[in-house]
């Protein structure tokens, strides 16, 4: 392709991505196809000799379209948002269009500049302590791939320190600990690193939510046991529920624990920090005054493209002991000042891409202002759709709503006798009928043996309509399911 073929097809592709988000209400949610329909579709081996591209463009719109779950589309409700806007587009194209790795400093300065400086400014409209900016020279913020790195790099960081405080200690020895609600990440960096992992109970009488208490037992039966507790992965806004661990009574417990580290995933929740008043529901002074890394997913529900997963921390150099591997031919005249950032040392890979144009032109562009403005809508559309699981006869709640988020069964008044394994079929029997339709996307859940469905909102293009319209196919989809079963 040369640079005016380029260009006519880079116009076109724009029109196209145009057509789709123009059609995306009238297109249904979920992709119809069968497993294995690209391969039946697709030749058995690349071409010989080049393709003309129109003929390549034309074949995404043919096969790879039909293929796609529509994660933007007003009716996707299930698990949480991937966020997409034009201007996230644009940052990825651009930085598509001078592809850097990003390693060093002296890599692009650019690229490791325009970070630090978003991360500082991504911390500072979610209400984040000073100690986490990049200007302080001791703790900072670094764009990840996904929550998933983020706590696997914030527990290989907990793991390193530990062990230099605590030479002796054997490795099988050390304790991650997590939640019963706490994303697989916490488990899946047990596994990567071969550490125990201890998932600690949480009740439906505390909301999902990990207390203080809880948390003390297992520490001191550990100790006792001759166990070295080092990292907690607390969560604020689990998957399942949204529930907010109680972070104020963690910190008072932990405070015993001096190389205990507090790791908080905010995955998809710690955006709603832009909201001055969900701060205290979400438990911000405690993750100021106490936690040593904090993430969120810019990607879920805060405007910008996968993938841009912020993880913070309050001392850089617990990320940079742990990682910096420095061959000869990685050095370079700052990074030996050390007058410079080199994200290579704060995270797994070494090169890494340049994801801040993307922050930088979606924060400039709709500025606090916007995002507050989307976080508050999405809130109101889900406190409406709460509001009328809670006054039906039909349907109950299972968890108390939070912020986007609802969760909730068939309960009908009519048959108030069913045991909980009788819920559960009926349960199951209704959000069978729910996914097999292909006009709304919705997800389900367990929470402590009560099978249940999770109503997530958070496509930008979500209005008041696209709710009452997924209330009504709920509405009609459990009166089918109580007529199959009364029956
Ligand atoms: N943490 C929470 C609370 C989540 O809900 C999710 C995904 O939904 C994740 C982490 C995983 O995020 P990622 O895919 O970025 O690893």
């Amino acid at each position: 392709m040369d640079i005016e073929q380029f260009r006519k097809a880079g116009y076109q592709a724009i029109d196209r991505i145009c057509d789709y988000y123009t059609s995306l209400r009238d297109r249904p949610v979920l992709s119809q196809v069968e497993p294995g329909y690209l391969r039946k579709a697709l030749p058995a081996s690349a071409p010989t000799e080049g393709e003309d591209f129109q003929l390549i463009a034309d074949d995404y719109q043919k096969y790879i379209v039909p293929g796609l779950t529509h994660w933007q589309h007003p009716s996707f409700f299930a698990y949480f948002p991937t966020a997409s806007t034009f201007e996230g587009i644009l940052g990825e194209l651009y930085a598509a269009s001078v592809p850097t790795p990003g390693f060093n400093w002296s890599a692009s300065p650019a690229c490791t500049e325009l970070e630090a400086v978003v991360m500082d400014w991504t911390a500072q409209i979610l209400g984040l302590d000073k100690s986490f900016y990049n200007t302080t020279e001791v703790g900072g913020g670094v764009i990840q791939t996904t929550a998933s790195d983020s706590a696997l790099i914030a527990t290989v960081a907990a793991r390193s320190r530990y062990i230099r405080e605590h030479p002796h200690v054997a490795i099988e020895k050390l304790v991650l600990y997590t939640t019963t609600q706490t994303h697989s990440l916490g488990k899946k960096a047990g596994l990567v690193l071969g550490l125990k992992v201890r998932a600690l109970e949480v009740t439906a009488e505390d909301d999902f939510a990990l207390r203080g208490e809880t948390l003390e037992v297992a520490l001191k039966e550990d100790v006792d046991a001759g166990l070295h507790p080092f990292v907690l992965i607390a969560t604020i806004g689990t998957t399942s529920s949204g529930a907010v661990d109680r972070l104020d009574e963690i910190s008072d417990v932990a405070k015993r624990y001096p190389f205990l580290w507090l790791h908080v995933d905010a995955a998809w929740a710690g955006v709603a920090l832009v909201c001055p008043e969900y701060r205290e529901a979400c438990q911000l002074p405690a993750v100021n005054h106490y936690a040593d890394s904090f993430c969120t997913n810019f990607h879920k529900w805060g405007l910008i493209n996968f993938d841009a997963s912020c993880l913070w921390v309050r001392h850089r150099k617990h990320l940079t002991d742990a990682l910096d591997v420095t061959p000869e031919f990685l050095r370079s005249k700052h990074g030996d000042a050390g007058t410079v950032i080199d994200y290579r040392n704060w995270h797994l890979g070494l090169g890494r891409r340049f994801r801040s144009l993307k922050f930088w032109f979606v924060l400039r562009s709709r500025g606090v202002t916007g995002f507050r403005r989307y976080i508050t809508d999405c809130t109101k559309l889900n406190a409406t759709f709460a509001e009328r699981i809670r006054e039906s006869d039909q349907f109950c709640l299972v968890a108390k709503p939070f912020l986007a988020l609802t969760v909730f069964r068939l309960a009908p008044k009519s048959l108030p006798h069913l045991t909980a394994l009788e819920l559960n079929a009926l349960n199951r029997a209704f959000y069978g009928r729910l996914a097999s339709r292909s006009d709304i996307a919705i997800t389900q859940t367990d929470l402590n043996g009560v099978f249940c469905v999770r109503m997530a909102i958070g496509a930008e293009k979500t209005v008041e309509g696209d709710v009452d319209r997924a209330l009504d196919v709920i509405g009609r989809e459990g009166r089918a399911t109580l007529r199959e079963w009364e029956n």
